[in-house]
């Protein structure tokens, strides 16, 4: 026979969050609201919902702590799931079930309702065993960071509200690792997604006019591509380095044209940028307007988004929630790795202010499956990480 996770309530309640379709696009977030005010209530936390924008809830737990003078420690987490090719699950994606070997099958498993409720369920055995933190906790849930968190994240962070919690460290969420390393983020490259515009003169297709979008066109795309060439080079060539160490640069579209016999005026290649951390944006930036100008007369280019130089968080004795959080991984002997993060996530918006902030998802010997089909959990990792979380916290609430 086999066991019956959902005899454990800390699972219980993870798969009935895994059960609410938070998914993008337009995502009804009533769901997963009444679901954690529940949980606030259950445990003992104060509950509040701040909508910057309608429809976009961020929900705000927070248990109050003996010191509320001092700045507080943030809990985050993003309510959002990625879109499914249902066709491609083995079991529905959004049933929360649980197989023979205890993975729980869901979208959000990894990326991140996980990390939401272990936050939770750490702080529901804390409170039971008596404890009270020296600083207070805020756990947010919050909207849209699928999506990039424009209408979440990234506006909260300029309201008064968001100010009268008075951060002063957070934690949000990390990858997934096959191997036994825990894997810890520090920080983010940026990211620009950038249009380059290349006008020409036009003509009939049967010619060989001079002074082309296409010719012009062919030089830009030759320049970007070398550089990805280098950088897949320097990847390949250094063992110790990962995706988030170098600069990715990917043609993500191509518009332009009239019609296939006519030589059009304009074309237009689309490029997703991610800047390594090592990265000077100015020079970069001049880097891109010297091809342009090399690639002939009418080459612009225009950003559509283009994230600003944002410092990583020190890991070392000068940050003195690093040092507990170290200190709290060490005392349970976890194994850490220090990486850069290789997507976006919502912690580059809290580090743009200046705050310190760790991507941290406790999940060791469990494949990548963030985004991807048949996204599971097993839930001894899961009820590790709660574990490991009630230390943690612990720690980063009492420096
Ligand atoms: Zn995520």
């Amino acid at each position: 026979m086999a066991t019956n996770y959902l005899d454990n309530p800390a699972v219980a309640n993870f798969v009935e969050y895994l059960k609410i379709p938070s998914v993008q696009p337009d995502v009804n977030y009533d769901g997963c609201v009444s679901f954690l005010k529940n949980q606030a209530q259950q445990i003992g936390l104060s509950f509040k919902v701040y909508e910057v924008v309608p429809k976009k809830p961020i929900v705000v737990l927070t248990w109050p702590g003996k010191e509320p003078g001092l700045p507080t420690i943030l809990l985050n987490s993003h309510m959002d799931v990625v879109p499914v090719f249902e066709k491609s699950w083995t079991y529905p994606p959004f049933s929360g079930h649980i197989d023979d070997e205890g993975k729980i099958f869901a979208r959000g498993s990894q990326d991140m309702k996980c990390v939401g409720i272990q936050y939770l369920e750490a702080i529901r055995k804390l409170k039971q065993a008596g404890v009270q933190l020296k600083r207070t906790l805020h756990i947010s849930f919050v909207p849209d960071e699928e999506i990039g968190g424009l209408d979440g994240m990234k506006k909260f962070i300029h309201t008064s509200e968001f100010k009268a919690l008075n951060i002063g460290f957070a934690l949000d969420e990390g990858m997934a690792n096959p191997d036994e390393e825990f894997i810890i983020f520090n920080g983010e490259r940026s990211i620009w997604q950038i249009h380059v515009h290349c006008t020409g003169q036009p003509g009939h297709g049967s010619l060989l006019i001079p002074n082309t979008a296409g010719e012009k066109l062919r030089y830009i795309i030759d320049k970007f591509m070398d550089l990805r060439e280098e950088q897949k080079r320097i990847l390949e060539n250094d063992p110790t380095l990962y995706i988030g160490d170098v600069t990715t640069i990917n043609l993500t579209q191509i518009y332009g044209g009239v019609q296939s016999n006519v030589v059009p005026e304009k074309l237009t290649a689309v490029f997703d940028i991610r800047l390594a951390v090592t990265v000077d944006h100015t020079e970069f930036e001049n880097r891109i307007k010297a091809w342009c100008k090399d690639a002939g007369e009418g080459v612009t280019f225009e950003f559509e988004q283009r994230n600003p130089y944002v410092e990583c968080t020190k890991t070392d004795a000068s940050n003195p929630f690093w040092t507990a959080f170290k200190g709290a991984t060490d005392e349970m002997g976890l194994k850490l790795s220090r990486r850069i993060f290789p997507g976006g996530t919502d912690s580059r918006y809290i580090r743009s202010l200046g705050l310190p902030a760790i991507g941290f998802s406790p999940m060791n010997h469990t494949p990548v499956l963030l985004h991807d089909h048949d996204e599971f959990l097993k839930a001894d990792v899961y009820l590790r990480g709660i574990d490991i979380y009630v230390k943690l916290i612990a720690a980063v609430a009492n420096v």
